[in-house]
């Protein structure tokens, strides 16, 4: 579902120009869970936020679900965004809605899910993820790890092929971070979903089927 073939990327213009992705090559099969690991600064969010059509890439090829990316129009973007789950370490909830509306939001922007009842269908997300006794809480007034589950529901009610998360771990303690990743493998492996996620955290590396290492904008041990 995702196949990268040299990919390079740049921030800044003229004498500020820095290269900071250098020769990309990956594939990722459908279905797979796969971890990104490396230094910080190393490049890991520039091409997670490529693959997800948050930014457009520059020079070489970029296919996800069968679509040429790189150089594409806004509106292929827009497209290829609703077909996406993002899951990132500030979670990105908006803390003055409840967890049902959060999870609801993602259901909005999806036409196909116009006519079905799109709130039963955010409970029974939030029930899957172990939050069906707080459905009706505010956002702000859950714990970190409950705040992480709600982000799972949203990102996986609407069905995605792929789902992108960032260091979804980084703001939970020992126990919740393993709970939240666990979860995220359980229900990809239910839904058929491809995951990408980086992480720092070494104690989660075991949930992947497969660990890339990003250094210095290169891909190290990529088969
Ligand atoms: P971390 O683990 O700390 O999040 P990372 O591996 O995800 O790091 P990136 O955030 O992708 O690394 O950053 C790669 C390089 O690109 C860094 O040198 C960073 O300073 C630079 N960079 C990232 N975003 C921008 C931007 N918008 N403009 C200019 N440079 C940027």
């Amino acid at each position: 579902v995702i196949n990268i073939n040299n990919l390079n990327h740049y921030f800044g213009e003229g004498s500020l120009k820095k290269q900071v992705l250098f020769d990309i090559n990956l594939e990722i099969k459908a279905g797979e869970i796969v971890i990104m690991t490396g230094p910080s600064g190393s490049g890991k969010t520039t091409l997670l936020t490529l693959m997800g059509g948050l930014r457009s890439a520059q020079s070489g090829s970029l296919t996800i679900l069968g679509e040429e990316i790189c150089g594409a129009s806004k509106k292929q973007l827009t497209k290829l965004r609703r077909q996406i789950g993002y899951i990132f370490q500030a979670h990105n909830l908006m803390s003055f809605l409840t967890a049902k509306e959060n999870v609801r939001m993602s259901l909005e922007l999806h036409d196909e899910f116009l006519h079905e009842n799109i709130d039963k269908k955010a409970i029974a997300m939030l029930e899957s993820v172990g939050l069906g006794h707080r459905v009706d809480y505010y956002a702000e007034s859950l714990s970190g790890g409950q705040k992480q589950r709600v982000a799972i529901a949203r990102a996986l009610v609407s069905h995605p092929k792929i789902v992108l998360a960032d260091e979804p771990t980084a703001a939970l303690d020992k126990k919740s971070g393993r709970d939240v990743v666990e979860l995220m493998q359980k229900l990809a492996k239910e839904q058929g979903c491809t995951i990408l996620l980086v992480t720092h955290d070494n104690r989660i590396l075991d949930i992947a089927d497969r660990i890339i290492y990003m250094e210095d904008g290169q891909l190290k041990n990529n088969s």
